[in-house]
């Protein structure tokens, strides 16, 4: 069988900058220290900052006062921040900067009184912080579809957003939609969808047509992770979302030659390993790693540990 392993895959930038800045403030805090919603969406990842002693709540009541809160990948709402201040919580910043970037843009674009209409999945971390810089002024659309039943005061003066996981082939579909409807729309200066999130895409659209199955190493809640399994399977091929090795069933291999394996933004390398150890144990396995560019981004470390 042959394995492609395709790159660029796994951690990004603003993972690795988050998993370094938990593990920093373990080591520099000591636990429990406590994190605002999953530090990234991988479960592998969170299960082992829970037996280092992290403890993860989706409630700040759950945290005591005065204790370390940080905050995830994904960013908050600025609610958040505010009752983490009223609690007199020691926070810890580690949203990804390029979703901070989306934040400063809604912020900006409601000041200049424009309507924004954010392109995201309803309730995903990040659209909820984002769209809780401008309560008042954003709207959010999920399909193409709902861009023709939006309602804005003036259709002269609309800006879009995006999440920055999103496909590219369907933001791309929605920001067309929505300038037909609203001409004089006005975009980010650049892409909001993310580096990571173009190029993890760009290597399954470019490698899956050599597969006929595609292994995509993530949690089901890694909106990056879902995006690639669709990618693949809107190529033509079978594609299957996996957290790693154990959900792997000799069944999905008869008839297979080549498979590719990806892994989304928040998914480790380890589990990849496992996946390629898993089926060297089990077929003549000739594994072929395949890049189609390679990244060079690296985040500083939230500021507060610097
Ligand atoms: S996927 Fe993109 S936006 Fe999300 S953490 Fe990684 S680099 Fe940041």
């Amino acid at each position: 069988m042959r394995v492609i392993l395709a790159g660029p895959r796994g951690f990004c930038a603003g993972v690795n900058m988050a998993i370094q800045s938990l593990e920093t403030a373990i080591q520099r805090f000591g636990t429990p220290i406590y994190v605002y919603h999953e530090i990234v969406h991988n479960k592998w990842v969170v299960d082992r900052f829970r037996r280092l002693g992290v403890v993860f709540v989706d409630d700040l009541n759950e945290v005591p006062e005065g204790a370390h809160l940080m905050y995830s990948a994904h960013g908050v709402h600025p609610g958040i921040r505010r009752q983490a201040a009223q609690r007199r919580l020691r926070t810890i910043d580690a949203t990804c900067p390029l979703v901070t970037k989306v934040h400063r843009e809604a912020i900006r674009f409601a000041r200049e009184g424009y309507s924004i209409i954010l392109i995201g999945h309803q309730g995903h971390d990040e659209v909820i912080g984002t769209m809780g810089e401008a309560a008042r002024s954003i709207l959010l659309v999920g399909r193409a579809e709902e861009v023709d039943t939006l309602n804005v005061p003036d259709p002269d003066k609309v800006a879009y957003l995006t999440q920055t996981t999103l496909s590219l082939a369907d933001a791309a579909e929605i920001v067309r939609r929505l300038r037909r409807r609203f001409p004089n729309i006005v975009g980010p200066p650049k892409d909001d969808i993310c580096y990571a999130t173009q190029n993890r895409q760009e290597a399954v659209r470019q490698l899956s047509a050599r597969a006929d199955l595609v292994l995509v190493v993530g949690s089901r809640n890694s909106s990056n992770s879902q995006r690639l399994t669709e990618i693949a399977r809107d190529q033509g091929v079978d594609a299957r979302l996996i957290d790693g090795p154990a959900d792997m069933d000799p069944a999905w291999f008869t008839g297979i030659e080549t498979v590719l394996i990806t892994a989304g933004a928040s998914a480790p390398e380890e589990l990849v390993a496992g996946c390629v150890r898993w089926l060297e144990e089990r077929f003549p396995t000739d594994v072929e790693p395949a890049t189609v560019c390679v990244e060079d981004v690296h985040f500083a470390l939230a500021s507060e540990l610097r």
